[in-house]
């Protein structure tokens, strides 16, 4: 079987199409999207259409749960804060209804999906080797998907000094345990700006991180168009 996990999308259209049409050209058999359709984009109710469309499993994450009315925005950073409060104003009925009826965490057969870690799935942000050993702890399984942070990472736990970045073109085995990150669709901030995913095959116990170029001027121009903050757009061009 043959998996493309998708994450932190936040509401980017442009980014979120051309990376589905890079997913398709792999043809896997599933997707699976590991939270934040929504908060900081521009068009979150085409982005939950798009999510609820195309992939089996997805995961409910901090900002949609923000945007939700289910967690305080005044535990959010100022720009995060103001795009959930404007994400509020115009998410529709079905956005609404889709969101509220998804879950941060779930098993599969061969995996656990969080959309921050296993022990705290709305919150933690897996970014050093003693979170990533607490995650293995609380899994029984081999692989173990989480987003959140929005930079595509890479942990293994026999070797507890095998972790880091992921750039465009790593490729890990899943021959042991493995907490791996795809990072961000739609607000990518480890220095690529490009939409990030993974594509996992669990048939030659093999995952592969990917980037797809899309058109963030796009995206930028939506981003000042809607009166969301600028640093949000500018950010999407260096990918921090
Ligand atoms: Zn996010």
């Amino acid at each position: 079987m043959r998996v493309a996990v998708i994450s932190d999308i936040h509401g980017n259209l442009a980014a979120l199409e051309r990376t589905l049409e890079s997913v398709r050209a792999e043809e896997p058999d599933t997707i699976w999207c590991l939270g934040d359709t929504v908060g900081y984009g521009p068009e979150p109710n085409e982005c939950c259409a798009l999510v609820a469309a195309e992939s089996e499993i997805t995961l409910v994450g901090n900002h949609d749960l923000g945007v939700l009315g289910e967690l305080d925005l005044s535990t959010f950073a100022p720009e995060a804060a103001a795009a959930a409060e404007w994400t509020q104003t115009i998410l529709d009925e079905s956005s609404r209804a889709f969101l509220t009826s998804l879950q941060p965490a779930a098993d599969t057969e061969r995996a656990t999906l969080a959309h921050g870690s296993p022990r705290d799935p709305i919150w933690e942000y897996v970014l050093s080797w003693e979170q990533a050993a607490a995650a293995f702890e609380s899994s029984p399984r081999g692989l173990i998907l989480v987003g959140h942070s929005h930079a595509a990472l890479h942990f293994s736990e026999p070797d507890a000094g095998e972790w880091g970045l992921a750039p465009e073109g790593t490729t890990v085995t899943l021959d042991q345990s493995r907490l791996l990150n795809p990072g961000s669709v739609g607000q990518p901030r480890d220095g690529d700006p490009r939409a990030a995913w993974l594509l996992v095959d669990f048939s030659t116990s093999t995952a592969s991180f990917r980037r797809t170029s899309y058109d963030i001027p796009k995206t930028q121009a939506a981003i000042i168009e809607a009166g969301l903050p600028e640093s949000l757009a500018e950010r999407l061009a260096a990918g921090v």
